[in-house]
C-alpha cells in the first residue's frame, strides 16, 4: 500500500538532559537519525534536523512504525504520518520559537522514571508549553526497565503532583511507562499518536514560511552546471506555497548597515520524505530555490521568514510589548529594567535587544538588533539573562 505523502500532525520531544528524548525519537523513526551513511542515502530530510515517521496498524497486532507486522509478518496499513521538530541551536532558544511561532500541535515529554520529578529542565518545558495553549500533552515515564514497581509508582504520583501544581489538568494528560531503549510500550505510545486530534490550520491565508535551516546541499567540487540552488528548511504556519511561486525572505541580509529582503523562486519543494507541487501547513517541509548556495549555507537564514513579496507582516526594527511575568517559575512583580538586555521572540524570529523605556503596566520599548517581523497582538516570548543563563522569564503581546 502506498505510503501517506503529507504529514497531519507535528510534535516536540521535550525533557530533562538524558531523561532520553534523542533515543525515543531514534525508536519513534529509526535508527538513521544518527547514521552518517544513511545521512547521505537521505539527505535533505536529515540536514533539516527533523524526521518524519508512519505509523502502521496490523489488525490482529496493534501499532508499529515498520511497514510489515514483526509478529505475523503481514503487510501493515498506514495510518499517520507524523513530524518531529526538533531545530538545532540552543534548547532554549528552541522552545521560544516553538512557543512563539505555535508551529507544534503537541509534544511528548519525556521523565525519567529513576530520578525525583521535577528536574529543572522538566519544570521549564512543562510550563513553556503550558503557554502554547491548549495543546494535547503526552508524558512519558522512561527508564522504566530501571525502576521496580513501587518507583514507578511513586514517580507517577510525583507526576501528578507536578501537574496539579502546575495548574494542569492530569485527566487530559496521558502517562505511558516505556523503555525507549528497549522498545518497551511504544505501541501504546504510538496509538495514542493516532487519536491525537487533527489540528485545524490555516491553508488559505497569504503564506508565512518560518525558515529553521538553511544549507548548500552541493557536494564540494560539483560542476557549476549540476550545481543546485539554495535550500530552506522550516514549517509552514499558514497558507499553501506552490512551484515557481516567487517568494522574499526577510529581515534578509545584513548589507551596509541595512537589511535587504531576499526575492527568489521556488524551484523544488519536499514534505514528508516525497518530492511535491505544494506544501501544506502541517509538519515540516523543504524549499529549494535559485538562490547562490552561499547565501544559504550553514544555517545562515535560519531564524528568517519567507512568503510572498509586500505579504509578509510588518517588520520592525523597535517594539513595545505588554508582556506578564511567567508566575510558575518567578515571582510575578519582577520587572524587565531599563538599559537591559534581553531576547525576544517573534514566530521564529528570535533577537537580542535594548529596554530603550519602561511604562507602567509592564509596558516596554525594545531596540533590536535584528528585526522582527509580526501583527498587532502578536505574541511575544521573553528571555532574561538570569545567573548567567537564558530563561523564558515573560510572555508579551506586541502593542
Ligand atoms: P536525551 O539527553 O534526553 O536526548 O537522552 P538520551 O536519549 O541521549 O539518553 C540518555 C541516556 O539514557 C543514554 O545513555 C541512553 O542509552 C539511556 N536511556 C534512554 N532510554 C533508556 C531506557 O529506556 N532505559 C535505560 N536503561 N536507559 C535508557
Ligand atoms: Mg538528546
Amino acid at each position: 500500500m502506498d505510503d501517506i505523502i503529507y504529514p497531519d500532525l507535528s510534535i516536540i520531544i521535550l525533557g530533562h538532559v538524558d531523561h532520553g528524548k534523542t533515543t525515543l525519537a531514534k525508536s519513534l523513526t529509526g535508527e538513521w537519525l544518527s547514521k552518517h551513511s544513511e545521512e547521505i542515502k537521505r539527505g535533505l530530510t536529515i540536514k533539516l534536523g527533523y524526521a518524519d515517521f508512519t505509523i502502521y496498524k496490523c489488525e490482529e497486532h496493534g501499532y508499529f512504525t515498520e511497514k510489515i507486522c514483526p509478529i505475523c509478518n503481514k503487510e501493515n496499513k498506514p495510518i499517520r504520518k507524523i513530524s518531529i521538530v526538533d531545530a538545532p541551536g540552543h534548547e532554549s532558544l528552541l522552545m521560544v520559537m516553538l512557543t512563539g511561532a505555535a508551529i507544534v500541535d503537541a509534544a511528548i515529554l519525556v521523565i525519567a522514571a529513576n530520578e525525583p520529578v521535577p528536574q529543572p529542565q522538566t519544570l521549564e518545558h512543562l510550563v513553556a508549553f503550558k503557554y502554547l495553549g491548549n495543546k494535547p500533552l503526552i508524558i512519558v515515564q522512561n527508564k522504566i526497565d530501571l525502576v521496580t514497581r513501587e518507583e514507578a509508582m511513586k514517580n507517577y504520583k510525583e507526576i501528578l503532583n507536578l501537574l496539579d501544581k502546575l495548574n494542569i489538568d492530569k485527566n487530559k494528560v496521558k502517562i505511558i511507562p516505556i523503555s525507549a531503549i528497549n522498545n518497551i510500550n511504544i505501541n501504546y505510545l504510538l496509538e495514542e499518536l493516532v487519536n491525537l486530534p487533527k489540528p485545524e490550520k490555516d491553508e488559505s491565508s497569504d503564506p508565512i514560511f518560518l525558515i529553521s535551516r538553511s544549507f548548500d546541499v552541493n557536494k564540494p567540487g560539483t560542476d557549476i552546471e549540476k550545481l543546485v540552488g539554495g535550500v530552506l528548511g522550516g514549517s509552514l504556519l499558514k497558507g499553501k506555497l506552490k512551484l515557481n511561486d516567487e517568494i522574499e525572505i526577510r529581515p534578509g541580509l545584513f548589507i551596509n548597515n541595512k537589511w535587504i529582503p531576499i526575492k527568489t523562486r521556488i524551484i523544488s519543494l519536499k514534505q514528508g520524505n516525497s518530492d511535491v507541487e505544494e506544501i501544506l501547513p502541517r509538519g515540516t517541509a523543504g524549499i529549494g530555490t535559485t538562490l547562490d548556495p552561499s547565501v544559504t549555507k550553514d544555517d545562515t537564514l535560519a531564524g528568517q521568514v519567507a512568503g510572498y513579496t509586500n505579504k509578509l507582516p510588518p517588520q520592525y526594527d523597535e517594539i513595545k510589548v505588554k508582556y506578564e511575568v511567567i508566575k510558575e517559575l518567578f515571582n510575578e512583580n519582577e520587572k524587565i529594567q531599563k538599559g537591559e538586555t534581553i531576547i525576544v521572540g517573534l514566530y521564529n524570529i528570535i533577537s537580542d535587544g535594548v529596554v530603550k523605556n519602561i511604562e507602567k503596566g509592564n509596558i516596554i520599548t525594545i531596540k533590536l538588533n535584528k528585526p522582527v517581523l509580526g501583527y498587532k497582538d502578536d505574541k511575544v516570548i521573553i528571555l532574561r539573562n538570569i545567573n548567567k543563563r537564558w530563561k523564558i522569564f515573560a510572555i508579551g503581546k506586541l502593542l
